[in-house]
């Protein structure tokens, strides 16, 4: 059986929805990004299971996807199978009095209202950031100094044989913007957090006072995917592009935003290649004015 259709025949036997050439712009922050070989939903342990395994035989590339808002992906053909979780992965359930189970598929703003709803405090920072706690643990998400893998005592994951495991003590695994999982390549499945009790009502305020703040701070209705670059403990990103002069440049549709200069931003109709050439441009002058080299918080999929 050839390369291509003995993967997609597995996948149909697994009974795993898909779609092959799958158009992935409109399911991304940035509003970027051409036809993937295949684009599928995992809704279990077992689908997820039995997707890897195929990908491995058929040599297939898995891309998991959380919400695409952390990504700029290449206009071209991406020659790889992005993975949506869903189903189980959306679970949430309480683990003891302060501590909870939550699936990597399950949506940032989705876990904080549950957390609020049964007054459980901690991770109020996460407000207003987009995406999943799948994307969150990978990213080790975070704004103010505070990052989600600080509230993490267990992942549970999947390897690339599609072979399960547990970390614990999970907050070893993280440092600014950066998961182990950045370099072992495991799927992140689940996690289980630590919270504090804390009143639903202030911990609304608090959430409350941190979007009304991001909202006068950041561009948060353009395409893009939040701060484009890595801060560092001597700068952050946007003040030394903002000294450079370098707010409201742009290439062809992407902008340095106006707003917030560590936000790259797509005016509508930006090509992949703009915003790659946009960001060197960046880089470039940066490092003329500054000697820093800045580093790339969001990911390049190609
Ligand atoms: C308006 C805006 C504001 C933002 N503000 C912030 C902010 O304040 N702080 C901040 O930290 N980020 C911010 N971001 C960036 C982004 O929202 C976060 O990094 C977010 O955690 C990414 O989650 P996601 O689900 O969208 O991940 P994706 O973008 O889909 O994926 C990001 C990476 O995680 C990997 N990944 C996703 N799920 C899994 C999994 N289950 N297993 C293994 N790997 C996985 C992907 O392969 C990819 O490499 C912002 C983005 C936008 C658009």
């Amino acid at each position: 059986m050839g390369k291509v259709k003995g993967f997609y025949v597995e996948l149909e036997a697994a009974g795993i929805s898909f779609e092959m050439d799958f158009s992935i712009k409109e399911k991304t922050s940035f509003k970027t990004g051409g036809k993937v070989d295949c684009y599928l939903t995992a809704k279990d342990m077992e689908e997820l299971e039995a997707a890897v395994k195929s990908a491995l035989k058929w040599k297939k590339e898995l891309f998991i996807m959380g919400n695409l808002t952390n990504v700029l992906v290449s206009d071209g053909r991406i020659r790889k199978v992005f993975v949506e979780l869903k189903g189980v992965f959306e679970d949430i359930k309480a683990v003891g009095k302060t501590s909870v189970y939550a699936g990597a598929g399950v949506k940032n703003s989705v876990m904080l209202g549950w957390l609020m709803k049964r007054s459980l405090g901690g991770l109020e920072f996460m407000a207003g950031i987009p995406g999943k706690l799948g994307g969150a643990v990978y990213m080790n998400a975070g704004a103010y100094g505070k990052g989600i893998g600080s509230y993490i005592t267990k992942i549970y994951f999947m390897d690339k044989e599609g072979k399960c495991g547990v970390i614990e003590n999970g907050k070893e695994a993280f440092s600014y913007r950066h998961s182990v999982f950045q370099d072992n390549g495991l799927i992140i499945t689940g996690i289980e957090m630590k919270l504090k009790p804390r009143p639903a009502a202030e911990i609304r305020n608090e959430m409350a006072a941190i979007i009304k703040l991001r909202h006068s701070k950041h561009p948060w209705k353009a395409y893009c995917a939040g701060s484009f670059f890595k801060n560092d403990k001597n700068y952050t990103a946007g003040k030394l592009i903002e000294e450079a002069g370098l707010k409201g440049m742009s290439c062809g549709k992407a902008e340095v935003s106006t707003m917030h200069a560590n936000f790259l931003i797509n005016k509508g109709g930006a090509k992949f290649k703009d915003v790659v050439e946009l960001a060197d441009k960046v880089k470039k002058a940066v490092y003329k004015k500054f000697r820093i080299r800045l580093e790339e918080e969001v990911k390049y999929i190609m």
